[in-house]
């Protein structure tokens, strides 16, 4: 087999909230336990191995949350390591990439940052690669001042360790507005998105691959030129993960703060032919059955509106791993 028949793109979720990292409400566990009893049999108790096997096969939305840690979303291609954000989910995918090269000061991670509203940054100084001496983590973002933005939270007001005394090497490099960046072979574009203090999304395309991460955008009154730059820049997209913080109650309630919901993703998806699009960004109140009418409310709008339009529909949650 050739070399572009055998690469693999892989996209795992670490982190999918917004706004400020969660725990579950303690009837949500109750929940949670009710489901599973409910479709245990007595055959699943029979023994130890058979609970472990019940417990194994059960899918993912009946055993685990959703997730409560904040934006971060890992892509790994040919041994490259791309993170879009370093919300709180970024510190458990940095105690991962510590048990592969970054645990011997070898490592290489490319940080793109969508915006620095704190939901998105509030990870990185919890992220264990960047303690470590020899490796190399370059923060990329296209806001100015993005160095100063990061190093601000480290301040001792804020935090013990500055930036400056992390030990891995940490640059920075500021991208151009809406321009596509090269990173050896892999070609990374931003759009600038809706959002208070300006959120920008990346497209990543790699050998007729596409992944695009589009978090912290609201798409009302935007004008139907400027609608369609942003069909076009999530144009034929493998996936695409979009925020739908709202339902669509809650949308019109919280107009301008920047947030959407999933029957805009299904319009976009719609429109510029995405094959999976993933909800994203997901409100720090919201319970995993309020978060599965999203869904719900998605597929039923999709029916009725796009009955002929195939588009995979899908929660974006912890520990969820795509591969491409
Ligand atoms: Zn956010
Ligand atoms: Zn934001």
């Amino acid at each position: 087999m050739s070399k572009e028949e055998t690469s693999e793109i892989l996209v795992s979720f670490w982190g999918v909230r917004g706004s400020i990292p969660t725990s579950p409400e303690p009837s949500e566990y109750d929940d949670k336990l009710y489901n599973i009893l409910k479709n245990c049999s007595s055959e699943n108790l029979q023994n130890d191995k058979s609970i472990k096997q019940y417990i194994t096969g059960l899918p993912a939305e009946m055993k685990q949350f959703v997730g409560f840690n904040t934006s971060c979303v890992y892509v790994s291609i040919e041994g490259k390591h791309i993170i879009f954000d370093a919300g709180s989910g970024i510190r458990r995918l940095g105690n991962m990439l510590m048990k592969r090269e970054f645990g011997s000061g070898d490592g290489e991670a490319h940080i793109f940052l969508s915006h620095t509203h704190w939901d998105h940054i509030m990870g990185f100084p919890f992220f264990a690669p960047s303690y470590h001496s020899g490796n190399n983590i370059t923060i990329y973002g296209v806001h100015n001042g993005l160095e100063q933005r990061i190093s601000n939270q480290q301040e001792d007001e804020y935090y013990p360790i500055s930036l400056s005394a992390m030990g891995a090497v940490i640059d920075f490099f500021q991208l151009r507005k809406e321009e596509a960046y090269d990173l050896d072979g892999i070609w990374i574009t931003n759009k600038m998105l809706n959002h208070p203090g300006g959120s920008f999304g990346y497209r990543i395309d790699y050998q007729n691959k596409s992944i695009v991460y589009a978090t912290d955008s609201e798409y009302k009154h935007i004008g139907p030129d400027r609608y369609a730059t942003f069909v076009d820049f999530f144009k034929n997209a493998d996936i695409l993960i979009f925020d739908a913080q709202f339902t669509i109650e809650e949308s019109l309630e919280k107009e301008n703060w920047g947030h959407s919901t999933s029957l805009q993703g299904v319009d976009f998806a719609a429109e510029a032919n995405v094959k999976h699009l993933l909800f994203f960004h997901h409100d720090p109140s919201y319970s995993d059955q309020k978060i599965q009418t999203i869904l719900q409310e998605a597929s039923d709008y999709r029916k009725t509106k796009y009955p002929d339009k195939q588009i995979r529909l899908s929660i974006a949650r912890e520990g969820l791993e795509l591969k491409l």
